[in-house]
């Protein structure tokens, strides 16, 4: 082995000294509220407070985890495969068994581990049949996107910063653009609340932010009915979502934090939590999210110590190397070299 090719497979073990406990391999996500005072959201986020903010409150400011869950994974898994789709940078549409190879590269199983294999199976043969029929629609007309989950970083007003991803922007021969969002549940929505959609009308806003102009049409592509509905700039709202993104601000950096009971209880990870359901305590409260720390807490320590003992067990075999005369990696960082030299 040569020193040009060491550092790409040593680099994630090299570099500066750790900024943590877990050094570079800590992941670092961003704050709530950021260095200039603006409430970093997503369309979800903006979405979540305006069901509940004690289900914001749960999610992106005590950060408790929620449960994957299968249609999450499901979601997560067709999206991926439709990106491969129409990000190959060729041409010539790819076939349909290549879309469901992308499927199953991209396959997600995060959220089924609680599901039989029958239902597993079952999850994975509805994604196949969806896919199928969405390459039924876009074989005939396929054309290379003008970007595939496009992200962006939208300012709006002095308030707020709105990212996220667009999963599709189209352009035709006159230049124009469109904006299509994928959904993988079974109920397709009317134009009329495709119209009145948030999402749709931020993705709008974030189009005319990336690229200079507003989208001349927004459409929501339901890929399992196999359904697209599609509507005109003019129909959106864009002025309601501006309210509603800077509504949503006011009311975190307010700290307003209500419970508001709804139709989506049922499905809320937080209900064993909330006041509004006669939830625990405070001091019981965190239990759950406890349990998973102590969880991963165990398994990064067993994670690093493995990786300090890769890093002396590689020193030690470029140590071995050098003393015959052969050309060896260079030691990670100090503390492998420490580790084979016996001075740690
Ligand atoms: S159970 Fe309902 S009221 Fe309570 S946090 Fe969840 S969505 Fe809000």
């Amino acid at each position: 082995m040569t020193d040009t090719a060491a550092p790409a497979v040593l680099h994630v073990l090299d570099g500066p000294e750790p900024p943590g406990a877990y050094g570079e391999l800590e992941p670092s996500s961003p704050p709530l509220i950021d260095d200039e005072g603006r409430v970093r959201l997503s369309f979800s986020r903006v979405d979540t407070y305006g069901n509940c903010p004690t289900k914001f409150r749960y999610a992106y400011v005590d950060r408790l985890p929620g449960q994957p869950g299968p249609h999450l994974s499901f979601g997560t898994s067709v999206h991926a495969a439709l990106e491969t789709f129409y990000d190959r940078k060729l041409p010539d549409c790819p076939s349909e068994e290549d879309l469901l190879g992308y499927l199953y590269d991209a396959w997600d199983s995060s959220g089924f581990v609680e599901l039989s294999r029958e239902e597993q199976l079952a999850f994975y043969r509805h994604a196949q049949d969806a896919l199928r029929r969405f390459h039924r629609r876009a074989a005939p007309t396929y054309r290379l996107p003008a970007d595939t989950e496009a992200w962006f970083e939208l300012p709006i007003g002095e308030l707020a910063t709105v990212v996220g991803s667009i999963d599709r922007v189209d352009v035709d021969d006159d230049g124009e653009l469109h904006v299509i969002d994928y959904k993988t549940n079974r109920k397709v929505k009317n134009r009329e609340r495709v119209a009145g959609s948030l999402q749709l009308a931020i993705y709008a806003l974030a189009c005319e932010h990336l690229y200079g102009r507003l989208p001349a049409t927004v459409c929501l592509d339901f890929v399992v009915a196999g359904v697209e509905v599609r509507v005109g700039i003019d129909e959106l709202d864009l002025d309601a979502a501006r309210a509603a993104v800077t509504e949503t601000a006011e009311g975190v950096l307010a700290a307003r934090y209500d419970p508001t009971p709804n139709r989506l209880c049922d499905w809320c990870d937080f209900r064993a939590l909330c006041p509004a359901w006669g939830g625990a305590p405070d001091a019981e409260l965190l239990g759950p999210a406890v349990t998973e720390l102590t969880r991963l807490r165990r398994q990064v320590a067993r994670d690093v110590r493995a990786l300090r003992e890769l890093e002396a067990g590689v020193a030690s075999a470029s140590e071995s190397l050098r003393e015959r005369g052969l050309d060896p990696v260079d030691p990670p960082d100090g503390r492998a070299r420490e580790a084979a030299s016996g001075t740690s």
